[in-house]
């Protein structure tokens, strides 16, 4: 991320956003330093002075109000999250999970939660992580759900089950568990319920998992044995939790789309910034036609998904259909990042494999959004289905 090399094609965002995107970048160039990155990277430690800074800066909860009223816009998330991505990738992550709370809070909270963990949360003094992905696995994970909540006499609720891949949960005040309440009737989507649920609350015991990749994060293993919440710790409707969280998929899916093009466009420029530098046999490496024709693939991915990444954070925005938009940008977001980072490898060679340059981080980084949230061959069942209109393929 040396220098940030501008992007190929001057960003549009309109003058607000452009503002923005020097803001956060600013911030970035301030507090999050490459040689820092790579020290918590290695450390496998999270920046709590970063978090801490974005939230001052207004950056967790951007338009996003206490009542619930105004929601954030989609167009502020996505250039947050390409900037995060493109430097402190472990932070995008953090903050798609605090995105989607932000969301499902504002949309269904009650005024006590918003009150106690919404305020909060947009100011930067609390994070949430999201409790959904179990050991039988993640991509159908309502059908799969053996996570229960089972109501006392007293009207409490009793949770137990166990949820896998967590992100932040060791770092994080809260967790959003979603348990199954009810029988799946009529559908797989149905009998389930978000909890709000407190990670120093007795019962619950959170394992970090050894990860090779988001290092700045910390990924776990949620264990709920016999976790009694009171009533007032259910997020939304009884039964319709499953429901609450299809109606945030869109921007899940496009948040994640707008930190793979992050880090996609970090890879490109930290190849760029060597292929300039590095001198072999008496010439730039960047001279050779291989390495420019491979770079210049990227530049056109890179471009092509960010006008994916803008039309559906649009089309989100002003309330149009944005879900096929959104799959699509994840998809591209995530082909861009997954080729960015390898053809950066090639253009470093050697130096490639060395912990002294970043290249190597976004190499690992880039996995994560190829399967999260939603795998991109699910992604393609789904626009399969949707965009092509052909029979259901899953
Ligand atoms: C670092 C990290 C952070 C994460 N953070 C969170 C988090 O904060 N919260 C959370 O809830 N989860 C989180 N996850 C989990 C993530 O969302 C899941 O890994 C993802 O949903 C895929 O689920 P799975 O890994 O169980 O894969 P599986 O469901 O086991 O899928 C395995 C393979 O089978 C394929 N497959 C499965 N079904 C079909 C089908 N019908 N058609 C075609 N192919 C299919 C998949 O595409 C995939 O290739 C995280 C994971 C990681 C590694």
């Amino acid at each position: 991320m040396r220098g940030h090399t501008p992007s190929v094609v001057p960003t549009d965002d309109g003058d607000e956003r452009a503002e923005l995107r020097t803001l956060v970048r600013q911030i970035v160039a301030r507090e999050a330093t490459p040689e820092r990155i790579r020290a918590l990277d290695e450390a496998e430690d999270f920046d709590y002075d970063l978090y801490r800074a974005l939230g001052e800066a207004g950056l967790i909860g951007l338009e996003a109000d206490t009542e619930g009223t105004e929601r954030a816009d989609p167009r502020s998330q996505v250039v947050v999250l390409e900037e995060l991505g493109a430097g402190p990738t472990s932070m995008a992550v953090c903050l798609v999970v605090q995105y989607m709370g932000v969301h499902l809070l504002a949309s269904h909270g009650s005024e006590a939660q918003r009150k106690q963990i919404l305020g909060p949360l947009l100011e930067g003094r609390t994070r949430v992580a999201f409790a959904m992905t179990e050991p039988d696995g993640g991509t159908d994970v309502a059908r799969v759900m053996r996570t229960k909540a089972a109501q006392r006499d007293d009207r409490s609720w009793v949770i137990n089950g166990v949820k896998t891949w967590i992100s932040g949960a060791a770092t994080a005040d809260h967790a959003i568990v979603v348990a199954r309440t009810a029988p799946p009737e009529p559908s797989a989507v149905d009998g389930i319920t978000l909890f709000l649920v407190p990670l120093e609350a007795r019962g619950v015991e959170v394992h970090e998992l050894p990860t090779m990749a988001i290092h700045g994060l910390d990924t776990c293993e949620v264990l709920l044995q016999d976790v009694t919440v009171d009533p007032g710790s259910v997020l939304g409707e009884v039964g319709r939790g499953f429901r609450q969280v299809l109606a945030t998929l869109n921007g899940e899916r496009l948040n994640a789309a707008a930190a793979a093009l992050g880090i996609a466009r970090g890879a490109y420029e930290a190849g760029l910034d060597y292929a300039r530098e590095r001198q072999a046999f008496g010439r730039p490496v960047g001279a050779f036609q291989t390495l420019q024709h491979r770079m210049v693939d990227d530049a056109v991915q890179i471009e092509a998904a960010r006008e994916l990444v803008r039309k559906a954070a649009r089309a989100d925005a002003l309330g149009e259909r944005a879900d096929l938009l959104s799959a699509m940008a994840k998809l591209a977001a995530s082909e861009a990042a997954t080729r960015a980072v390898d053809n950066g490898m090639r253009v470093m060679a050697g130096a490639g494999l060395s912990r002294e340059y970043a290249m190597q981080r976004y190499f690992r980084d880039a996995r994560l959004y190829t399967f999260a949230p939603l795998t991109d061959d699910m992604i393609r069942n789904y626009l399969g289905e949707r965009l092509l209109g052909l029979p259901r393929s899953y």
